[in-house]
């Protein structure tokens, strides 16, 4: 293998561990940061992430609560729950599980969180933040790549990072941050084309779109950062990204693995976004 491996698991662990002391300290002084979940209806791949996201808070010592209804609830019902969370001084961090049934609207629900407390950063508040450059929240898996690359001491500046997808969750704030950070980026899409003449481009590559094996050898530069976000079922029904793994890493500089590289960084920047969350609320009172 040519590439260095990006452990994005042992990343996270060890952010889960720093995280734990900073807890402790908090508690100490009496504050606990406490993240509600809100989950709508009984779809399997949602009730495994939100399992997965109150086992996290357990483990770093974040106070959570699970708010189930059923997948029939009404959009006036929703948003009276978050009316209620948005008021509750013992909840830092409000995230409704996506996708909803199709009678309620997603931005609608986005748009009840208080910017504060909106830990997952999808709310337009804390997007225009991110455009506009100020303190604000970004969304969980953009932010985990960014923590990635700094835990490997890369630095973004004047690189040409290439981003494939453009979703409001993963490839543009992703492109946004980028730039943030003074690297020159191009946003690649299904309209594209040839998109390989940009990937090939990349000083880092960062493949959002769902599609297995969408990025092969061929499509990159020598030496290039893969970051693969995708999550997909092979055939074999094996969970894999969008980079041809095999091929790729004996041509990329470092590369992330699927499962193991960016997923468990976009768990662990939740638990960040509510401390963060809960520290800020902390300070103002
Ligand atoms: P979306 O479906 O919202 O967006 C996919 C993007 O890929 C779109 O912008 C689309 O373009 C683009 N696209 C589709 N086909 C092509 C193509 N052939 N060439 C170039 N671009 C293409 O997906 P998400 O952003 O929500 O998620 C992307 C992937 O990342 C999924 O596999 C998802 O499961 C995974 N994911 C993983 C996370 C993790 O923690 N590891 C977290 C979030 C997502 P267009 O806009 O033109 O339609």
């Amino acid at each position: 293998m040519g590439a260095q491996l990006i452990d994005g698991k042992a990343i996270a662990a060890a952010k889960r561990q720093a995280m734990k002391t900073r807890i402790e300290s908090m508690k100490a002084q009496g504050f606990v940061p406490g993240l509600a979940v809100i989950l709508v209806g009984e779809n399997p791949a949602s009730m495994s992430y939100v399992k997965g996201k109150i086992r996290d808070c357990k483990e770093v010592g974040i106070y959570s609560e699970l708010i189930r209804f059923p997948e029939t609830v009404t959009e006036e019902r929703l948003l009276a729950e978050i009316d209620k969370l948005n008021e509750d001084k013992t909840i830092h961090g409000i995230l409704v599980q996506l996708p909803l049934p199709s009678q309620i609207s997603e931005q609608k629900v986005i748009q009840a969180i208080r910017p504060e407390k909106d830990v997952d950063g999808f709310h337009p508040i804390n997007v225009g933040r991110l455009v506009t450059k100020q303190e604000g929240f970004v969304s969980c898996t953009p932010a985990g790549i960014i923590e990635m690359l700094k835990a490997i001491d890369v630095p973004v500046a004047g690189k040409h990072v290439v981003v494939v997808g453009r979703s409001n969750i993963v490839g543009k704030p992703a492109s946004l941050l980028f730039l943030n950070l003074d690297a020159t980026v191009t946003i690649c899409h299904s309209k594209t084309k040839p998109l390989s003449k940009y990937t090939q481009q990349a000083d880092i590559l960062v493949a959002a779109v769902g599609r297995e094996a969408l990025i092969h050898a061929e499509d990159i530069k020598p030496g290039a950062i893969v970051i693969d976000v995708g999550m997909n079922r092979n055939a074999a029904g094996k969970l894999v990204g969008d980079v041809a793994f095999e091929e790729v890493k004996e041509k990329a500089g470092f590369i992330t693995p699927v499962p193991g590289g960016v997923g468990p960084m976009t768990r662990v920047m939740l638990l960040e976004n509510t401390l963060l969350a809960a520290d800020r609320q902390n300070k103002k009172g």
